[in-house]
């Protein structure tokens, strides 16, 4: 039998039940994951360890740290990994771990809900059943397992407060689908390759500003004096920015003058960043901006704060962002 350790770090998955009038908060009842969902030791020999319990609201580089550390301090002990975590943060998490553990060489499968187990009608037991039906196969890369899709952790956004189907992968295709059977597309898997890394390290001066009609740039050009060295501005389309009253483009100037790096992303998620398409992003991209292509916001953030963590010299910045590090380009 696989041996799977399964991590608690927090969310709703295990929150305990409270009066209406209460705001979910985390419960205490993880460490009897087994005894609730007694299924998952019919799949594999189960492990518990409780890391955390925190709303993932509240999680970031020195909790991606630790988890990235004790994964790697027991890849061999087990098969595979599950993260139970909160669905909020999940995909930030999810693409730490994956450019943090370098040739990852087993599952890492990230699980939560958004109705926890203590509720009648749940998503949770099902979810973690998935996850480690995926955590004991042969599966060399951190995925998300929710809702019956499995999803490469480091393409994946959270789409939806609501549904069970939480999470969506809309530049890559699901890496498997889950309904009577287990579909997994094996073409579409990283190969392991080489011994698995640990690569430690974030540094936390990436900022990303969300760019919105009529936002003036004058409101943020102090924020260029600090010590932030990356920006990721968020805006239309293909990439575009306001470049007319609003003029974004001598935000990106002042900011190259400083020394600081401009990435732009966007808010559409389906597609990618192209500044070659419209004039203004035209403009950007000639100011000295750069395109994150069709990665997401949240891994390009993630990725770029492991980058800094490694070397501040903008070309090996930009040539390491380049790089695929985990199939997240
Ligand atoms: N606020 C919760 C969290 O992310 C939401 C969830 O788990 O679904 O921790």
């Amino acid at each position: 039998m696989k041996k799977i350790l399964i991590i608690h770090t927090g969310g709703t998955f295990g929150m305990a039940p409270l009066k209406p009038s209460e705001v979910l908060a985390p419960g205490k009842f993880q460490d009897k994951i087994t005894t609730l969902v007694p299924e998952i030791t019919r799949i594999a020999d189960i492990e518990v360890q409780i890391l955390f319990n925190l709303d993932s609201s509240d999680m970031g580089i020195e909790e991606w740290e630790i988890i990235a550390a004790e994964i790697h301090k027991k890849l061999y002990q087990y098969d595979g990994f599950v993260i139970i975590h909160g669905t909020d943060t999940m995909v930030y998490t999810a693409a730490a771990l994956s450019f943090s553990l370098i040739n990852l060489n087993k599952p890492v499968v990230l699980t939560g809900a958004q109705r926890p187990l203590s509720k009648l009608r749940n998503d949770a037991r099902l979810n973690l059943i998935d996850a480690v039906e995926l955590a004991s196969m042969n599966i060399p890369e951190v995925i998300i397992v929710f809702g019956q899709r499995i999803l490469r952790g480091n393409r994946a956004k959270k789409i939806s407060i609501h549904h069970f189907r939480a999470f969506h992968s809309p530049n890559y295709p699901y890496l498997g689908e889950i309904g009577v059977d287990i579909r997994i597309d094996h073409s579409k898997l990283l190969k392991s390759s080489g011994s698995p890394v640990l690569l430690n390290g974030f540094h936390a001066g990436v900022v990303v500003l969300s760019v919105q009609p009529s936002m003036d740039p004058v409101s943020f050009i102090n924020l260029l004096d600090s010590p932030v060295l990356v920006y990721i501005l968020e805006g239309f389309g293909a990439g575009n920015l306001p470049v007319g009253n609003q003029n974004w483009i001598s935000f990106i100037e002042s900011a190259v003058q400083k020394d600081k790096l401009i990435f732009i992303g966007s808010h559409s998620m389906d597609g990618g960043v192209d500044l070659t398409l419209y004039a203004g992003a035209k403009q950007a991209l000639a100011a000295g901006a750069h395109g994150i292509g069709a990665m997401t916001i949240e891994a390009a953030y993630v990725k770029l704060q492991k980058i800094l963590a490694q070397t501040q010299d903008k070309q090996e910045i930009l040539q390491k962002f380049s790089e695929n590090w985990a199939g997240e380009i």
